[in-house]
C-alpha cells in the first residue's frame, strides 16, 4: 500500500505567498498557507509538497531540522497530524466558534525552561528517544533563525515548577517518615518539584521497529484503526514523524536535575501510568493511587539526601484502552460467577477488549534517556514489562522498592494477587503467591445481587 511516491516539488502558488525574499543563509522561505482555503491532503498539491528535511537523532538541532506541524505551513510540513495531542480537536471547536483567529501565531517570549534539561548523548540515538522531540523545549533558541523569518514551530515540551500539596505528604510526616527541612519539603506539607510536560512526536521507522514490525504495517494498521484519519500515513511514506492524537506525559523531579546523569548520585525512579479513578478520586479497587504518593515520599527523602526523585507519569488511563473500557471490564469483574477474583482479573479485560493490555512500554524509556539518565537507584513498580523496557535500552537499575503492604487497599488484592502471581515483582511481602491464594482472592461485591440488570432505555414517543 506505501507504494505511492510524493508529488512533484511546488515553488510557489495562488494558495501561498511568500513573506521574505533573502537568502543570506540556509533557513528557506516560509510559504504561509492562507486560512480561507480549504485542502484535501490527498490532492497532490495539498500537502508537504515541499517538506523541510528532518534528520532524526542528529545532534545538531539545525541539521536535524524543526518539527514543522502546524497549520500555517501546509506545504512545508515534515510531520503528519496536529500539534497538542487529542487536544487539536478543542482548537478546531475554537475556530468554529469564532474564538480563535487561524492566523494566530503564538509568542513564545517568556515561554522558556526555566531549568535546564540536557543536551545528552541518548538525543542522538534513535533507539534512545523515538517518541518524543529532544530539542521541543529549546525551539524558541534552537531554531530562532526560522521563527525570525516567519516560521510556526511549536514547543512540543515545556519546563517549570511547582509547589505540590499532598494529603500523604502531610500524613508521611504526622507519622515521622518525612521530615520537612524548609527546601524540598516545607513545615505544611507541601514539596518543591521541577516538571515537565512533553507531547508525543514520534519517528515512526524507530517506532515500528521497537513494535517488531515494518514501518508500512505500522502505518497500515494505524490508518486502518483510526478509519483512515490520517491518509498521509498512507500516500507520504517519505513523511516519516507524526505527532498522535494522544495522551502525552508529565514529569515530575524533586532535588536538583543537574544530578540526574551522574550514575554516583542516587536516583529514584517511578513511571507511572494514569489511572484518574484512583489517582484523582481514590477509588480503592487498585493500587495506583497509594503507588503514586509512597513513589512521592520516595522521590522526597532521596531529594533531601542530596540525589534526585523523578515521577512519570504517563496519559495511558485503563491499560490505553481508555477509561469506558476499564469501567466495563469493572462490571464484568464484579458480575462475573463467583463475583471478582484474582484468578479472572486479566480474563476480563481480554473478554472486553480483545487484548489484556495496550500500554506496551516499547516507548516509556524515551522521557528517562531525554533527562539523561543512565542509572535508576531506586526503581518503584512492580511491573516486569516496565523494568524490562527500561534496563533493556542500557540504563541500570540497583534495586526495586516494593510498596509497603499496608497501602495497599483491601478491595485492591484482587489486582495485586493477579498480577504477582503473573510474574509482576511486588516484593517480599507478596512472594510465593500460589494457584490456592489467587484463587481464593475475592473482591467486594456490588451492593445490589450482581445480576446484570436491564438497563433503562428511555421510551418512544
Ligand atoms: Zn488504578
Amino acid at each position: 500500500m506505501c507504494t505511492s511516491s510524493p508529488p512533484p516539488r511546488q515553488t510557489d502558488s495562488n494558495k501561498k505567498r511568500k513573506i521574505s525574499e533573502d537568502d543570506d543563509d540556509d533557513i528557506p522561505t516560509p510559504e504561509i498557507t492562507q486560512m480561507d482555503h480549504v485542502a484535501l491532503t490527498t490532492h497532490s498539491d495539498a500537502f508537504g509538497v515541499d517538506p523541510l528535511p528532518i534528520s532524526w537523532g542528529h545532534p545538531d538541532p539545525l541539521v536535524r531540522g524543526p518539527v514543522i506541524c502546524t497549520v500555517r505551513h501546509s506545504a512545508q510540513r515534515n510531520a503528519i497530524g496536529a500539534h497538542s495531542g487529542s487536544y487539536c480537536i478543542y482548537t478546531g471547536l475554537a475556530v468554529a466558534a469564532g474564538k480563535l483567529n487561524p492566523d494566530f501565531v503564538p509568542n513564545f517570549k517568556l515561554t522558556t525552561p526555566v531549568f535546564k534539561v540536557g543536551p545528552h548523548p541518548s538525543w542522538n540515538d534513535p533507539k534512545k528517544i523515538a517518541s518524543i522531540d529532544p530539542f521541543g523545549h529549546i525551539v524558541t533558541h534552537a531554531y530562532s533563525k526560522y521563527l525570525d523569518k516567519g516560521f510556526d514551530i511549536r514547543p512540543t515540551i515545556a519546563v517549570t515548577k511547582a509547589h505540590i500539596d499532598l494529603p500523604e505528604c502531610r500524613e508521611a510526616i504526622a507519622a515521622g517518615r518525612l521530615v520537612p527541612d524548609g527546601k524540598i519539603l516545607l513545615e505544611g506539607g507541601q514539596s518543591i518539584c521541577s516538571k515537565a510536560a512533553i507531547e508525543p512526536v514520534w519517528y515512526l521507522p524507530e517506532v515500528a521497529r521497537r513494535f517488531g514490525c515494518t514501518e508500512a504495517v505500522l502505518r497500515q494498521s494505524i490508518f486502518r484503526m483510526t478509519n483512515g484519519m490520517y491518509p498521509e500515513l498512507i500516500t507520504r511514506p517519505d513523511i516519516k514523524i507524526f505527532l498522535p492524537p494522544i495522551g502525552g506525559l508529565t514529569i515530575y523531579i524533586w532535588g536538583d536535575p543537574d544530578t540526574i546523569p551522574d550514575e554516583d548520585i542516587e536516583l529514584t525512579c517511578r513511571v507511572h501510568d494514569e489511572c484518574n479513578g484512583s489517582d484523582v478520586f481514590g477509588s480503592d479497587i487498585c493500587t495506583c493511587r497509594p503507588y503514586l504518593t509512597h513513589a512521592i515520599e520516595e522521590c522526597i527523602k532521596t531529594a533531601q539526601k542530596g540525589g534526585c526523585g523523578i515521577v512519570i507519569y504517563f496519559r495511558k488511563e485503563g491499560r490505553s484502552l481508555g477509561e469506558v473500557t476499564k469501567y466495563l471490564v469493572y462490571n464484568t469483574r464484579k458480575r462475573q460467577e463467583g463475583g471478582d477474583s484474582a484468578a479472572n482479573y486479566f480474563n476480563c479485560t481480554e473478554k472486553v477488549a480483545g487484548v489484556q493490555d495496550t500500554r506496551f512500554q516499547a516507548l516509556m524509556p524515551d522521557p528517562l534517556h531525554w533527562l539523561g539518565v543512565t542509572k535508576i537507584h531506586n526503581f518503584i513498580s512492580m511491573s516486569d514489562m516496565k523494568y524490562n523496557a527500561i534496563v533493556s535500552t542500557g540504563i541500570k537499575i540497583e534495586n526495586r522498592i516494593e510498596i509497603p503492604q499496608e497501602l495497599v487497599p483491601a478491595d485492591a488484592q484482587v489486582e495485586i494477587t493477579a498480577k504477582v502471581f503473573h510474574g509482576y515483582n511486588a516484593g517480599e511481602a507478596y512472594k510465593g503467591i500460589d494457584e490456592n491464594e489467587l484463587n481464593a482472592t475475592k473482591g467486594r461485591d456490588y451492593a445490589y445481587d450482581g445480576k446484570e440488570e436491564s438497563p433503562v432505555v428511555p421510551a418512544s414517543p
